[in-house]
């Protein structure tokens, strides 16, 4: 899964497509030139942190 934030409306559109030929679904801008974001933000960032505290814990 991709991720594209539009330059010209902001808006973020998902897709597996990783190609070049990608319209914003809000505007219509063309992203086929816009970098894909990694999908691992889209991760709950508090399973994350709970690892990190784990660790923390280990060090003492
Ligand atoms: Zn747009």
């Amino acid at each position: 899964m991709n991720r594209r934030t539009c330059l010209s409306c902001g808006g973020r559109s998902y897709s597996s497509y990783s190609g070049t030929n990608w319209d914003c679904p809000y505007c219509g801008e063309d992203l086929g030139d816009v970098q894909n974001e990694l999908s691992d933000m889209l991760r709950d960032p508090l399973e994350e942190y709970e690892q990190a505290i784990e660790g923390f814990d280990e060090k003492h």
